[in-house]
């Protein structure tokens, strides 16, 4: 398999160093208009250099930022092909029926995704005069009404896997006249917990290799090793685009050590100080969202959680609220970490790390979107240390522990000491555990982000 790698330096997106135009990049008219009613003026890296290779129909892995403008990179190209097809088959006055089939197909992990793309799709298509269908399938809502819209096929569908194979097994929409597969967030597509749903669909679509074969498109802002192994299979002759974020990225990081059992405190006295008016709070578990919730009320803090057992209806109720900014604090598990496109939201929080590494830097993708400005804060206690410096050696970062005036962290053991490059303390026993004040932080941290709003 060869690979043709091409790095790109920046993922700031109002200040696209590309000189090229949409028009340069082979766009027809109608997408060139609701481009600039839209106010997109340049493509951003991901979408100069991926777009060409898809209108040309090449296989692609796309690594890139989330925020980086991915679906605008997959969605153009995909309606333009459509577009100029039905063209074409009209001009030779053959019918254009859809049956119950499907031609492009975009997977993703999460119902919220699902809606996310499909809505952004149709919105690019809106000088196509209602000629590209689009419809979004997923989970939590009754399939009924997903069926109907299926009825006469699709041209694009947005799905998640297991609604679409509920949907297969009803006949209500058939994948061998796929086209063109898009797996969205594909780290989490290719993970363990989609493997079987994936190669159930994988199965019924047509083969990578026959002559009118597939064309396949992958994107996500990380590929961990052992997804880039299954790339192998699932693409023919594949091009890499790495879009690299750059010092210039507009999302800060900071991480802030505190002492177990005070993270609460210290999140309610920083969205106190702070007057954050958005914030997304990510925790570990269902259940944590709802304790967090209530020990946050009880020193005043109203907010609303996110999470898998919520129902759909809630879950679509509590999103707009926050991307509205009508509920000012949400705290929400990982199903809130990928993909979700939250207008301007300028801070971030991880109450818990998360597992993996990779889940950090889609947490934090939340904010500093579209070259906004965005703030991305961890709370770590010392159990969290260790865990911390993994993260940062696989995301190839590194932060300055801070601490946060009146919270100051209590030294710990000397192992965790030395594993946030701190100096080493004496041995446990050999004195009084010292309440040490460190340079402590105070609203002047904040300003490396509120500088350059
Ligand atoms: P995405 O990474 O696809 O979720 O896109 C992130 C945000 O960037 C969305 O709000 C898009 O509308 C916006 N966006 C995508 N491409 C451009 C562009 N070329 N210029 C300005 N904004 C864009």
């Amino acid at each position: 398999m060869s690979i043709t790698t091409i790095k790109a330096t920046t993922k700031v997106i109002t200040k696209a160093t590309s000189s090229v135009s949409f028009t340069e990049l082979g766009l027809i008219p109608p997408l060139l208009a609701r481009l600039a009613e839209l106010e997109y003026q340049l493509p951003t890296p991901i979408q100069a250099q991926a777009i060409p290779s898809v209108l040309a129909g090449r296989d692609l892995i796309a690594g890139a930022n989330t925020g980086s403008g991915k679906t605008a990179t997959f969605a153009l190209p995909l309606l333009q092909q459509l577009f100029q097809e039905q063209g074409a088959k009209k001009s030779l006055s053959s019918k254009n029926s859809k049956g119950n089939y499907v031609t492009e197909l975009i997977l993703v992990p999460t119902r919220e995704l699902a809606k996310q793309i499909a809505d952004s799709i149709k919105s690019y298509a809106a000088h196509f005069n209602g000629e590209i269908k689009t419809v979004a399938v997923f989970g939590g809502v009754s399939a009924n009404t997903q069926m109907l819209a299926l009825r006469g096929g699709t041209d694009i569908l947005v799905a998640t896997p297991g609604r679409l194979l509920d949907l297969i097994s009803s006949n209500a929409i058939k994948l061998d006249k796929v086209k063109t597969l898009v797996l969205d967030e594909a780290d989490r597509m290719l993970s363990l917990g989609f493997t079987d749903e994936l190669s159930a669909l994988l199965a019924l679509m047509p083969n990578k290799s026959v002559p009118k074969r597939r064309q396949t498109l992958l994107f996500s802002a990380t590929f961990p090793e052992q997804v880039q192994a299954l790339t192998q299979e699932l693409l023919n002759n594949p091009i890499e685009i790495q879009v690299q974020s750059s010092d210039a990225s507009t999302l800060v990081q900071r991480v802030f050590t505190v002492n177990k059992g005070e993270k609460t405190a210290v999140l309610a006295h920083l969205i106190k100080q702070h007057q954050w008016r958005q914030v997304l709070i990510f925790v570990n578990a269902k259940n944590h969202c709802e304790h967090l919730a209530e020990k946050l009320s009880k020193r005043g803090i109203t907010a609303e959680v996110f999470h898998g057992d919520k129902g759909q209806s809630e879950r679509s109720r509590v999103l707009e609220g926050f991307k509205a900014g009508d509920i000012e604090v949400l705290i929400a598990t990982d199903i809130a970490a990928r993909g979700l496109d939250i207008e301007k939201l300028p801070v971030v929080i991880n109450f818990n790390l998360p597992r993996s590494p990779s889940d950090y830097m889609h947490r934090i993708g939340r904010s500093g979107r579209a070259g906004e400005v965005g703030l991305a804060l961890s709370l770590i206690d010392h159990e969290d240390y260790h865990h911390f410096k993994v993260i940062e050696k696989k995301n190839k970062i590194r932060l300055e522990r801070e601490q946060v005036l009146g919270f100051e962290a209590d030294e710990v053991s000397s192992d965790s000491i030395l594993a946030v490059g701190k100096p080493v303390a004496k041995p446990e026993g050999s004195g009084k555990k010292k309440r040490k004040k460190k340079a402590s932080v105070n609203a002047d941290i904040w300003l490396r982000s509120s500088k350059s709003e």
